[in-house]
């Protein structure tokens, strides 16, 4: 072992190549390059083996990171995919958008002196290979059975649980509002972070393993959610967290003031080719225009760094906490200062001015007072310290809730927590309806794609247990089997 590994003494952390800011500001592609196989080994061999793995405690999804940065190292590639993708089905994305820095990488042992070793990226770079040579197979089982699932929402914790089900033998039928497949992957989360067509590759793959997608189908619309109970012996409802926080200001109500993920997804349907008026009328892009953001998460970042691609005159974060406690990855600000961002921290807005639409945001300076019960320090105004910000388009990225599930399945006793998120038998995964499972963000709140898969995949397993006690109705079996 020692042959190959420990070589954080003599070897500095590396990063695959970045595009420099001026270029990655004037398009929507990745900003990171690939590893080559040499430079994968060499990063890999980084790894001290700990007896004890932070890093692979701190994985939402308990990957076995040092065994695979060994093989990795020895250049046995194959195994080393073999053995990420036993605990992950979708280790390329994990890879290139895991806030590292948070998880896996922020506490590798080595990172306290030497820098962490680059888990996210040699992640990325052993899925990559074994996509280029065929060694990722769909899931296809090994024998049928004729129970069928149905899941509500083709997002990372449907496709996660999809894929473990349909592994099983289960006939499985994914179903979304959305035309497309991934959930925030294909239309939250921009290109310069995850390439559409990694999320297509997949999606791919599952259709491959028989997986039936039916896009555009609203529960709740479409279909009724007693319909669908009717048609599958079991159901998970994995519809994420989409009711934008609003903004209570004067001037709120004045045109050019969007939610973040109306902008985001016209922005990322422009790029998969989609005409979106609300983007070629110019209400959704930001070229040429003062863009103020206001908000400190992921979807901040992911908005500033759009606007700085789509060509804005300025663009700036206005957050209302010091960087230290923003609830967003440093490692996206540090990308977002490179491509020209500029933040306000410790600011909040206070009123939008304008005759019609925007144009300024009244904005006051802030400073942490006391830790409230959650221990978090609550920002309080610094009186008589408001200035005007100059501002054509503002975005609104101040976090997600849940949609009114109960009333939109016209289900009142399907039960939800205080949070609005769906309530769950923590042993079953089982909301409190009979056979209705639930998982990602709409239990768990806003969160991340990591604890997406993980809940995925666990639901799989409590799904496939609760099933294995029931057999298939048997009129429902006879109508499948007659289709067949
Ligand atoms: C802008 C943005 C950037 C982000 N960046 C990151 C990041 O960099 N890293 C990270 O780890 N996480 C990030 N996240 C969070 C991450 O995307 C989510 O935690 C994750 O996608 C949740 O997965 P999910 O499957 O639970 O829900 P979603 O991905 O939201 O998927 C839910 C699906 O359900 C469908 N649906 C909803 N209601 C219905 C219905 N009634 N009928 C049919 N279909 C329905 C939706 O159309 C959607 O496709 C980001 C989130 C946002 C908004
Ligand atoms: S899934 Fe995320 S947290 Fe886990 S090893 Fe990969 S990058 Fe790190």
């Amino acid at each position: 072992m020692v042959e190959h590994m420990l070589k954080f003494v003599t070897v500095e952390q590396a990063m695959p190549a970045k595009r420099a800011a001026e270029r990655r500001r004037k398009d929507f592609q990745e900003i990171y390059a690939e590893y080559s196989q040499q430079k994968a080994a060499e990063q890999a061999a980084r790894c001290s083996q700990c007896g004890v793995p932070f890093c692979q405690i701190h994985c939402p999804l308990g990957n076995n990171i040092p065994d695979w940065l060994k093989l990795t190292a020895e250049g046995r590639v194959e195994e080393a995919y073999e053995l990420s993708s036993a605990t992950n089905n979708m280790p390329e994305i994990c890879g290139r958008i895991c806030p590292q820095d948070r998880l896996c990488e922020g506490n590798c042992v080595i990172d306290k002196g030497f820098n962490a070793v680059t888990i996210g990226s040699v992640e990325k770079y052993i899925t990559d290979t074994a996509f280029e040579h065929g060694w990722v197979k769909p899931p296809t089982p090994k024998r049928e059975l004729a129970l069928s699932v149905g899941i509500i929402g083709a997002g990372p914790a449907g496709m996660a649980a999809a894929e473990q089900l349909r592994r099983k033998g289960y006939a499985v039928h994914v179903y979304d509002r959305y035309d497309r497949v991934g959930g925030l992957l294909i239309y939250g989360i921009p290109n310069f972070k995850l390439e559409k067509e990694i999320v297509q590759r997949r999606e791919q793959l599952l259709r491959a393993g028989g997986i039936h997608f039916h896009s555009g189908v609203e529960i709740g619309k479409t279909v009724s959610l007693t319909e669908l109970r009717g048609r599958h012996d079991a159901l998970l409802i994995a519809t994420g967290v989409y009711k934008a926080r609003d903004l209570a200001a004067p001037g709120a109500g004045l045109g050019n003031i969007v939610p973040a993920l109306d902008y985001l997804t016209a922005s990322n349907r422009t790029g998969l080719g989609d005409r979106v008026e609300a983007f070629v009328s110019g209400a959704l892009d930001a070229k040429e225009k003062n863009v103020v953001v206001i908000g400190g998460g992921d979807t901040a970042m992911d908005c500033v760094r759009t606007a700085a691609r789509q060509g804005a005159k300025s663009v700036t974060c206005l957050y209302r906490r010091d960087r230290a406690n923003m609830p967003g990855s440093q490692r996206e600000v540090k990308h977002a200062e490179e491509e020209g961002v500029h933040f306000q921290w410790l600011a909040a807005p206070q009123g939008f001015i304008g005759d019609r639409a925007i144009a300024g945001v009244r904005t006051i300076r802030m400073h942490l007072g006391v830790p409230d019960a959650t221990g978090r320090h609550v920002p309080q105004e610094i009186a008589g310290s408001q200035f005007n910000l100059a501002c054509d388009l503002a975005i609104k990225a101040l976090g997600f809730d849940p949609e009114d599930l109960p009333a939109m399945f016209a289900a009142p006793e399907l039960e939800t927590t205080k949070w609005g998120t769906l309530k769950i038998d923590r042993r079953n995964m089982m909301t409190s309806i009979e056979g209705v499972f639930a998982a990602g963000d709409i239990v768990r709140g806003a969160s991340l794609v990591v604890w997406a898969v993980r809940d995925g995949r666990d639901v799989a397993e409590r799904m496939h247990r609760y099933l294995q006690t029931k057999d298939a109705a048997p009129d429902r079996r006879a109508a499948r089997i007659a289709a067949e």
